[in-house]
């Protein structure tokens, strides 16, 4: 996502170089400015170099511009409108955005902060952009911007502002986001995220794998050093500009000795989508190996000195060490069964998963907004944060998985998985999984690894 935001700059410094030139430059400096974006694009190809290090800003520095006075005379002269791109920027405000425009136009500015769809513009995200075409006195002949969210899939709104006899109008169109592939892979050296940030992995990709693959790994106590994930991505994109990145198509973790791998496979309408292992079992499991995303196990399901009544007795539950305040998340959908508090564990949650199964959060430094009893979880969904109230000695989470009521050691116990892809669609998943293997064959850090696989 860096790599191609420097190459937009430097786009955006050509454009509005050009646009100090008269129309007969425009054309054919223009040329160069798209095979400028075509270049930016290049960047995200299989296999292409770290385009973050490509030579993006001597490609400008090549266009040796003519003396800009005389350009700019000129153009005060000519009736030609300027076309002019923008970034907004860290407390930008609508002034500010506009002047910076080179839009001098009271008018318009009015027309921004008064009507329902233009309005939207005064409060856009910092990295939005903007293209204007401007009349040489500074008078705005036309405006538009993607105004984007992450709900709406493939999809983004174009909102269009234009000159009218009588003062603008505005209108929101919908536009189709063009889909493209992105592969990125990371070697484990300190932590999961230092690997992430090293494969400038965006981070809304990295919180998707945390989530696809929360039933397999705890991410802090099953990663080792020189453990390796890939992963294969979508970026949405319009024309040239990058939108922001999609769903993961399909992963794979080598760690600890394990191989695990996460492939994508939607079947026509209808039907939700939902990852897969290789062999085709569906990859979401009923319960989450940990409630934290992140965390460190300190005390398992043994015999142990408790640590607050020093009584010797079997610890009947996990300990996760993690900081006051890291949210908690049930381990699998059920409804609320206890909320509130009780001696020992503090402010404690406890959920039904069904007749047999139960899961208890506790120590909790407080409980999940409106997370009370009767009320239905969803798996992941945050029911408290992490503390130390109860009989505890330090701020950390004491979960129980419990066993029509009893408390069970979670890694002892074999539990129901969702259903796997049906015979029919079976064979066009193969043919999909051969396809991404071959990928990952690529791009593998360390073939040696792959081909003792
Ligand atoms: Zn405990």
């Amino acid at each position: 996502m860096r790599l191609t935001d420097k190459s937009r700059i430097a786009v955006s410094h050509l454009w509005r170089k050009l646009c100090l030139l008269p129309t007969s430059r425009k054309v054919s400096f223009a040329a160069a400015g798209l095979s400028l974006i075509a270049f930016g694009a290049a960047g995200v190809a299989p296999l292409a170099p770290d385009a973050a290090d490509l030579p993006v800003v001597t490609i400008t520095e090549e266009l040796a511009l003519p003396d800009l006075s005389t350009q700019i005379s000129a153009l005060r002269n000519a009736s030609t409108p300027f076309i002019v791109e923008e970034r907004v920027r860290p407390g930008d405000s609508l002034w500010s955005l506009l002047n910076r425009m080179g839009v001098n136009d009271p008018g318009a500015a009015n027309f921004i902060r008064k009507d329902a769809h233009a309005r939207t513009l005064v409060s856009l995200r910092s990295g939005a952009r903007l293209q204007a075409s401007i009349s040489p006195e500074g008078k705005l002949l036309s405006m538009q911007t993607l105004l984007d969210s992450p709900r709406n899939q493939n999809n983004a709104t174009n909102l269009i502002l234009e000159k009218t006899a009588d003062g603008f109008s505005s209108k929101l169109t919908q536009v189709t986001l063009e889909p493209r592939v992105e592969m990125r892979s990371g070697e484990i050296r300190s932590s999961f995220f230092v690997a992430t940030d090293m494969a400038q992995l965006p981070d809304t990709v990295t919180e998707q794998l945390l989530e696809i693959f929360a039933g397999d790994i705890d991410f802090a106590a099953d990663l080792r050093k020189g453990d390796y994930f890939q992963v294969i991505y979508q970026s949405l994109w319009h024309g040239s500009e990058f939108v922001r990145s999609g769903r993961v198509l399909a992963a794979e973790f080598h760690y600890n000795g394990n191989h695990r791998q996460a492939i994508w496979f939607g079947t026509g309408e209808g039907r939700r989508g939902d990852y897969y292992d290789a062999s085709g079992n569906a990859l979401k499991k009923t319960f989450l190996k940990s409630p934290l995303p992140m965390s460190r196990i300190t005390s398992g399901f043994a015999m142990r000195m408790h640590p607050v009544s020093g009584e010797w007795t079997q610890h009947k539950g996990i300990d996760f060490a993690a900081p006051e305040g890291t949210p908690i998340r049930a381990t699998a959908d059920g409804v609320i069964d206890f909320s509130g508090v009780q001696s020992g564990y503090g402010n404690v949650v406890i959920v039904k998963h069904g007749p047999v199964y139960s899961t208890l959060y506790a120590h909790m430094s407080r409980i999940g907004t409106g997370m009370r009893l009767g009320r239905r979880v969803a798996q992941g969904e945050v029911i408290g944060y992490v503390g130390s109230t109860g009989w505890s000695s330090g701020p950390h989470l004491h979960y129980e998985f419990r066993v029509n009521n009893e408390a069970r050691d979670p890694g002892t116990i074999t539990l129901p998985q969702t259903v796997a892809l049906s015979a029919a669609e079976l064979p066009h998943f193969r043919k999909r999984v051969a396809n991404i293997n071959h990928r990952f064959a690529m791009m593998a850090p360390n073939p040696v690894t792959l081909a003792s696989r």
